[in-house]
């Protein structure tokens, strides 16, 4: 039979993907000039890059992102079924991808790195507070900027107090704080989007990671290299010229760009910075972290309604107060816990997060007799907390005590230490402000001196107050990119001008 109906063609593409999201190789782009290059895809390079692309959608700018990690996940790993609580920190500590550092010095131990694509914000728990505005107003930025721009990350990153509000277990603690007087107790700000499946919309990834950043940055096009670690940044004339970038078979290419974001992390941003021979009396200095302190103790269930839901609770204790404190158990959030057996104790954990001073004598700087594989220096450490930190431990220790004593009845809660650096909030060594001999970067996160130099991640925060540090560090971010984008508009102008 002769059907007269044209065959329509199947919907195999002409090209086809390696991965879950286009990367270019190295090779190609060192062929290019890039007006904007990144380095790093955690929080803060996320930021810039989503920025960037939404503002210069219709603009033929060429943005690039490099990111020394691999592949690893696509989304944030509670956002995976397969990984429940109890694997959750074993794939955190995969030696492929994460490494302690432990590796740089006894001093700071238990920071940790996550070499991937999206960082460390695979793993993060997405507790999302804003600074609070006795901390902000010693900041080379308003008040009101820094809100304006808190605006903007929230929406960018889902957060809201909604994730806790109704859990049985957090409603009835609250109520017992309120009634004890600490009446500014409330739910824990999350980066979560609890937005309902409709009309084919999906909001599977509730867990917010770097990855959405990249997802809505994909809009308009930007190339992204992974396995590809930035080793040396080139400058000429204090203005910066492209990067040495290196594959782990050591293989080196250079990239040119007008404009370099490093966003490598408070570590590593100071280390290539140094590597580099980029001069500033700050960089490196004023590391800071929150120190911590635990305590738990538990519940008899048969006190709650069920089902028990889960906790997350912030008590601030008036905004002048040193610490902040949280009850929370992210063990209990997983897609898995379901299938968790009943128990008759309710574990209840509360976590101190303590303000550590910005003092210049802590610190991270070369070490001249030890080099990575790249042949980059290794980092040392020097840290220690001064008195006044040290006091703040003792408060914090008392407060978690007396708290839980109220809450649960325990007269005897455990109440522990947390070793330096497992708050994972480690900020400064590039800090922002107006002075190059206190801080490395101007107010728009630029390197004092070297133009077109920026920097974006946890290590330009001025100080670390108490709040934990992420949903800062990309409210600086995106203000960071908006002034680049600012940046490369007068450029287009003043050439236009030399043009007539
Ligand atoms: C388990 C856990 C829980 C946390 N919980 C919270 C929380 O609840 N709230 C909160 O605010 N914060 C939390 N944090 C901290 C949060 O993850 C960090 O504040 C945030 O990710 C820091 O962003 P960043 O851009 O500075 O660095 P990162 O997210 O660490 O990203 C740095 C990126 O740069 C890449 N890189 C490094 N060196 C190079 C190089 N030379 N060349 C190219 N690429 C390079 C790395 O591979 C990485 O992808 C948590 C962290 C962890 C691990």
């Amino acid at each position: 039979m002769n059907l007269n109906i044209p065959t329509s063609s199947i919907g195999r593409p002409s090209e086809t993907m390696n991965n879950w999201i286009p990367t270019v190789s190295l090779e190609e782009m060192s062929n290019n000039e890039y007006d904007v290059l990144i380095v790093g895809s955690g929080a803060g390079g996320g930021a810039v890059l989503w920025r960037l692309c939404e503002k210069l959608i219709a603009e033929g700018k060429r943005i690039g992102m490099i990111e020394a990690g691999d592949l690893v996940i696509p989304t944030h790993a509670r956002n995976i079924p397969t990984i429940s609580s109890e694997r959750f920190p074993q794939y955190l500590h995969n030696p492929s991808f994460t490494s302690h550092t432990s590796k740089y010095s006894s001093n700071f131990p238990d920071a940790i790195e996550v070499n991937a694509l999206g960082g460390r914000t695979l793993f993060w728990t997405q507790i999302s507070p804003r600074m609070d505005s006795c901390e902000i107003k010693n900041w080379p930025v308003s008040l009101e900027e820094m809100n304006d721009y808190y605006g903007i990350a929230e929406k960018a990153m889902n957060v809201s107090d909604s994730f806790f509000k109704g859990s049985p277990l957090t409603e009835t603690l609250i109520q017992r704080l309120r009634e004890a007087g600490y009446s500014d107790s409330t739910y824990i700000p999350m980066a979560a989007d609890l937005k309902t499946t409709m009309h084919g919309e999906i909001h599977s990834n509730v867990f917010f990671s770097s990855i959405s950043f990249l997802t809505r940055a994909m809009k308009r096009s930007f190339d992204l290299a992974v396995r590809a670690k930035a080793v040396e940044i080139y400058t000429e004339n204090d203005r910066v010229q492209g990067l040495r970038v290196m594959t782990p078979e050591k293989k080196s290419y250079t990239l040119k760009a007008k404009n370099i974001v490093m966003s490598a992390s408070t570590f590593e941003t100071p280390r290539i910075l140094m590597n580099s021979g980029i001069k500033g009396e700050a960089i490196g200095h004023y590391l800071a972290n929150h120190s911590g302190v635990r305590a738990t103790s538990s519940m008899k269930r048969e006190q709650f309604p069920e089902p028990l839901g889960t906790l997350g609770i912030v008590i601030p204790n008036g905004e002048n107060c040193p610490y902040l404190l949280a009850m929370l158990d992210p063990m209990s959030w997983s897609s898995q816990e379901h299938e968790r057996t009943f128990q008759e104790d309710v574990r209840i954990n509360i976590g101190a997060y303590g303000k550590v001073e910005s003092r210049f004598e802590n610190r991270v700087y070369l070490d001249p007799t030890r080099r990575d594989k790249y042949g980059v220096p290794m980092l040392n450490v020097d840290f220690s907390y001064s008195d006044n930190d040290q006091k703040v431990i003792q408060q914090m220790t008392e407060s978690c005590r007396d708290i839980l004593r109220l809450v649960t009845g325990d007269d005897d809660p455990s109440v522990f230490m947390m070793p330096i650096g497992s708050d994972y909030h480690e900020t400064g060594t590039c800090r922002m402000g107006d002075d190059p001999s206190t801080s490395a970067t101007n107010r728009y996160g630029q390197i004092h001196g070297i133009e077109g130099l920026y920097v974006a991640d946890n290590s330009v925060l001025p100080s670390v107050g108490r709040a934990n540090p992420t949903l800062t560090t990309v409210a600086f971010a995106i203000r960071t990119a908006d002034h680049i984008i600012e940046s490369l508009k007068s450029t287009e102008t003043r050439r236009s001008f030399v043009g007539f």
